[in-house]
């Protein structure tokens, strides 16, 4: 073995990582190798295409400077919003540090393209749990129900497809615009690749060709080459601090698509009238620009940090989804744990691992919202961060837990294998 391999081995063993469990890693990791090498492909092509979008708009030192007050004539901002529409080739896009998080910019996609007596339809099932108080699916004030906007939903089928019968039978003279989520977010159904969504909204589209699909892009951007932009969407949301972010952009979300989707979200984000013309950027670009830049290399080692954790907890027989064979589409992985004392060990070890608040040990607790104690394990520069290396999971069954992130591959992998030395430590498995 050469002198590297074996400083590594002893440096983990010094971060109390026993040689057997570093040994199965090291397994895990040689059967992977296929699968890294074309996670770097898709990575590769997201770089050059990012890169491609800041020569062509020519991003200059001056763009990375903020304005203040109105922020009328804000080169790097009104910049920055052209570079993201070239990126995912729609016609403009809104991108803000005022849009606050990834819920914020699809609420706010939502309000501004709907109006009193229109229909919104989900073909792909229930929403993002934060999206029923916005569609009204739970009560809550200020939400689209109150506003008289309606709400139709066609569940996937039991085999994960499309009811496209049920899709037609949905679709009328209300309805305005289709809402469809390309990541499982914490539910089990599959995550959606962007030919599905492609072929789902061709299918919808043919029967009322003006109807606004918009996408759910949180934790898909960069997974693939392509963006659901590509396939149809007239409008994708996200928020950056998850991928498009690079673990740099400390808060905000975007808007990209069409023309008319971008400027009524932005008459709504700021007013009627004013739109995209203010809002200013204070200090915050060039951590959206240099985070943008890093994105595509971010999330492949997120997406290989999943991939790894799959690979390594299989073996156990826990159920993981997706599994350490499939295709992936998003970066959560979630793996079935079965029990609370191993969910609680498994995000001891993550959060233990952790550059930020690695001293601090994660317990269950009530979270508003949740019908059960919740655990997360998150020590990341960027509160709340899920592109960064984070974990929860509620304290129900079936006892799993959903884990995302990985800003650099060695930390995500060391975080990994100490969740297994933890598990270990405690005679879990
Ligand atoms: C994270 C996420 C959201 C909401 O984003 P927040 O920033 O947490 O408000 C919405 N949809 C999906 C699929 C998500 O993963």
């Amino acid at each position: 073995m050469s002198e590297i391999l074996n400083s590594i081995k002893s440096k983990y063993q010094a971060l109390g990582i026993r040689e057997d469990v570093y040994r199965e890693g090291e397994a895990v990791l040689s059967k992977l190798e296929a699968r890294f090498r074309e996670i770097d492909s898709v990575a590769e092509y997201n770089q050059l295409k990012v890169l491609e979008a800041f020569r062509k708009n020519q991003v200059s030192e001056a763009c990375l400077l903020g304005s203040t007050g109105y922020g009328y004539g804000d080169l790097g901002r009104d910049t920055l919003e052209a570079v993201y529409a070239d990126i995912f080739h729609t016609e403009d896009a809104l991108v803000r540090p005022q849009i606050t998080c990834g819920t914020h910019a699809l609420a706010l996609a939502l309000m501004s393209n709907l109006r009193p007596g229109d229909e919104l339809l989900s073909p792909v099932g229930k929403p993002y749990d934060t999206l029923e108080e916005v569609i009204g699916i739970r009560p809550s004030n200020g939400s689209l129900k109150e506003y008289g906007i309606s709400y139709a939903q066609v569940d996937l089928l039991s085999d994960g497809g499309f009811d496209y019968d049920g899709i037609k039978k949905a679709i009328n003279e209300k309805t305005k615009l289709v809402t469809i989520q390309r990541s499982k977010g914490y539910q089990t159904r599959p995550t959606l690749s962007v030919g599905r969504i492609g072929e789902l909204i061709a299918f919808i589209k043919n029967i009322k060709p003006d109807v606004i699909c918009m996408v759910d892009n949180c934790y898909g951007e960069f997974v693939e080459t392509m963006e659901p932009s590509d396939v149809g969407a007239d409008m994708i949301v996200g928020s950056l601090i998850k991928n498009p972010g690079g673990g740099l952009a400390p808060i905000g979300g975007y808007i990209a698509g069409t023309k008319e989707c971008v400027e009524n979200a932005a008459f709504r984000l700021t007013s009627p009238g004013l739109g995209k013309e203010v809002g200013a950027s204070l200090g915050i670009l060039q951590s959206f620009y240099q985070g943008l830049f890093l994105a595509p290399t971010v999330t492949a080692n997120a997406l290989k940090t999943a991939l790894f954790a799959a690979a390594l907890y299989e073996p156990y027989g826990f159920f993981v989804i997706p599994n350490s064979t499939e295709s992936r589409h998003d970066i959560i992985q979630a793996i079935t744990l079965g029990s609370e004392e191993r969910i609680i060990a498994f995000c001891e070890g993550i959060q233990a691992a952790s550059p930020i608040d690695s001293h601090v040990v994660p317990e269950p607790w009530e979270m508003p919202g949740y019908d059960s104690k919740v655990i997360m394990a998150a020590g990341a520069f960027v509160s709340g961060s899920s592109i960064e290396l984070s974990a929860d999971a509620p304290i129900k069954e079936p006892y799993a837990v959903y884990f995302q992130g990985g800003l650099t591959f060695a930390h995500a992998k060391f975080g990994i294998l100490n969740s297994l030395q933890r598990l270990k430590e405690k005679n879990l498995i």
